[in-house]
């Protein structure tokens, strides 16, 4: 079995998925699970996935999920651009997310719940997937997976919360004063000249992940943002 074997952070992932291939026919559909085992707890990265690797071999299956969400990074598993298997019906056309963990008592938390929320949002986005074509896996099959206490009403209502890692202003290849700001409603390859005092801002919300840089308005909020913060360090120092 080839697995990608790469562990990403959010904001890394977030830019693989900006550009990824996903082939000629995009997944359309998300499927969430847990491992149940490994746990939290027993996670040990590298090795764990080398476990899981050695145990769907083991099962004669070519290829596994797509993604195990933990609390050290995201790893990437068997290739987003094929299908994988790990979901019965649902194989065909989808995502498969592996939630590290057991949650059938307790619901995400720490670093696995914001990977695995930035994970889903991620990928709805990119792929343009509604909420309807978010499934469990118990959705077709008797287990509990992704966890008894996993609902979709809770997961939605986290999801709508959720500010993805924002995305590192690229610098617009004529000069470093520019970066991409494309306006959602003209054109969106057009480069906005920003000074280097926004500049300094816009890297202050992104280096402190606040939120998502990505127009003009998002530039605006973020000089707001970054004096305000001087008038309350220099207040207080
Ligand atoms: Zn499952």
């Amino acid at each position: 079995m080839e697995i990608v074997n790469r562990r990403l952070t959010l904001a890394e992932f977030r830019g693989l998925i900006a550009t990824f291939d996903f082939g000629p026919i995009s997944p359309d559909k998300l499927v969430i699970h847990h491992t149940w085992k490994p746990t939290q707890a027993t996670w040990a990265g590298q090795r764990s996935i080398n476990g899981l690797k050695a145990y769907y071999e083991g099962k004669g299956w070519p290829a596994g999920p797509h993604l195990f969400v933990a609390e050290d990074g995201i790893w990437l598993f068997s290739p987003m651009n094929k299908d994988g298997i790990h979901a019965g019906t649902l194989n065909f056309h989808s995502i498969g997310i592996e939630v590290v963990g057991d949650y059938d008592n307790e619901v995400w938390s720490g670093q696995t719940k914001a990977n695995a929320l930035g994970v889903i949002k991620v990928l709805m986005d990119r792929l343009s997937i509604p909420q309807g074509q978010v499934f469990f896996h118990r959705d077709v099959s008797p287990k509990t997976c992704p966890g008894r206490a996993i609902t979709k009403e809770w997961l939605f209502a986290e999801l709508a919360t959720v500010r993805v890692m924002p995305r590192i202003p690229r610098l617009a290849e004529d000069g470093p004063l520019s970066i991409s700001a494309p306006v959602p409603s003209t054109n969106p390859s057009t480069f906005v000249p920003v000074p280097e005092w926004a500049m300094e801002a816009v890297r202050f919300v992104t280096d402190h992940q606040l939120f998502e840089v990505k127009n003009d308005d998002d530039i605006r909020d973020a000089v707001k943002f970054h004096r305000f913060y001087q008038l309350i360090q220099s207040s207080h120092g």
